[in-house]
């Protein structure tokens, strides 16, 4: 048998994945992380898959039935919409999902989401949601959710899973651990609702953005799982909730 890349990598770095029970005896809160057409919707920009992929379409309509569980819950859900000024590059990635522009705009699986009274939309112009959050006053928007809602525990999910998805678990664990969240407890990757793109190795030399680095996306994706884990979120293959009094 020839071990391929992807399975030579998951035997040097396994990444053994959890059911999370989520207690309803608790607030549970969902970030949901640039699930918006610059990333998502086939052909929407620069960033955009240029085919239907598989990976991603499973994680759009993993969140979209995870955000309606927590909706019909009631909890607590933040979504971050990646939002770029023109002017403001953030290489090395050409520009994307520039404000104003339906690229910045959440997928039509889950516009729904902008009426509900228990979702707080953010934009932010940066790869990571908890810098994302930072008001010109040093207030942060996120901190001050997790605070009001009592959030115990936190469900990620979106894309990239090695990119904004990462950044954020990394820096809102760096804040938990320094007291800087109240009352959060655990922060949990829910893996199939999350993605990251591809561009294998051998499209990077004819690769006509900007993006010039090669990025396969099995590969990738794990790594971002794997190093979440590293800084201590749970990840989750699955996940359910448990009734009040019973967990
Ligand atoms: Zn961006």
């Amino acid at each position: 048998m020839v071990l391929q890349a992807i399975d030579l990598l998951k035997n040097e770095i396994p990444l053994e994945q959890e059911t999370v029970n989520l207690s309803e005896d608790s607030v549970t809160g969902l970030v949901l992380v640039d699930i918006i057409n610059g990333f998502c919707t086939v052909g929407a920009g620069n960033l955009a898959p240029r085919e239907p992929n598989r990976q991603i379409s499973e994680m759009i309509k993993e969140s979209a039935r995870v955000a309606r569980l927590f909706c019909e819950k009631n909890l607590p859900i933040m979504a971050f919409l990646d939002s770029h000024h023109p002017n403001k590059p953030e290489d090395p990635y050409p520009p994307h999902c520039i404000a104003g522009t339906d690229e910045s705009n959440l997928v039509p699986a889950l516009t729904w989401l902008e009426e509900e009274g228990n979702v707080t939309i953010r934009r932010k112009d940066c790869f990571d949601g908890y810098f994302g959050s930072m008001e010109a006053d040093g207030s942060n928007v996120f901190v001050d959710w997790v605070k009001l809602n009592h959030i115990k525990t936190l469900v990620v999910v979106g894309v990239c899973t090695d990119i904004c998805v990462l950044d954020f678990v990394c820096s809102t664990i760096s804040a938990r651990n320094r007291g800087f969240l109240g009352p959060l407890e655990d922060v949990v990757v829910y893996s199939s609702a999350c993605a990251t793109f591809d561009i294998p190795p051998h499209e990077v030399a004819t690769d006509d953005t900007k993006q010039a680095l090669p990025h396969p996306q099995e590969f990738m994706h794990h790594v971002g799982l794997y190093m979440a884990k590293e800084r201590g979120a749970k990840i989750a293959s699955q996940l359910s909730f448990v009734a009040a009094g019973k967990a």
